[in-house]
């Protein structure tokens, strides 16, 4: 996942659905409110650029916002709604163009991948951080990517 903003996550495409989307765009914003920062209430996915004006599903025009901060500003454009915030403003377009972490993006995503991959009839096994330092340090194997690719999961020979 080199960039996982351009790679197609936008999920009219179908590359992920909505409730993959809406984990992402959890992860990115930090479970916050864009606008306001309010925490622990039902979030709605804002199009920064609306909708209505050309704005795009991609998740770099998607942010989270609680439900009055989405109604307050409606088909404003972000710049008017946040005019008085210049700061804010800058911000949230700065935290709407950066893509998630890698692994945070994978975390997103990793259990529907290993859904559809055990769907393939191939042999998907899967592994946690944990168990493969567990299978590692057992096996007194020292830390190289590829020997921590060996040491992943179940199969991991003795
Ligand atoms: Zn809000």
């Amino acid at each position: 996942m080199q960039n996982p903003e351009i790679s197609g996550i936008e999920y009219q495409r179908g590359e992920l659905f909505g409730f993959e989307v809406k984990e992402y765009l959890l992860q990115k914003w930090n479970r916050k409110c864009a606008y306001c920062g309010v925490e622990n209430v039902p979030f709605e996915i804002e199009h920064i650029l609306a909708r209505s004006k050309g704005g795009s599903n991609r998740v770099s025009n998607l942010c989270l916002s609680c439900h009055s901060c989405n109604q307050a500003k409606g088909n404003k454009s972000i710049e008017e709604f946040l005019k008085k915030k210049p700061l804010l403003l800058k911000r949230v377009l700065a935290q709407a163009s950066s893509p998630l972490k890698d692994a945070a993006a994978v975390n997103t995503t990793r259990w529907e991948l290993y859904r559809r991959l055990q769907s393939t009839d191939l042999p998907v096994e899967i592994g946690s951080g944990g168990r493969t330092k567990f299978n590692r340090q057992t096996r007194g194997i020292e830390k190289q990517h590829w020997t921590d690719a060996t040491c992943v999961g179940d199969s991991t020979p003795e």
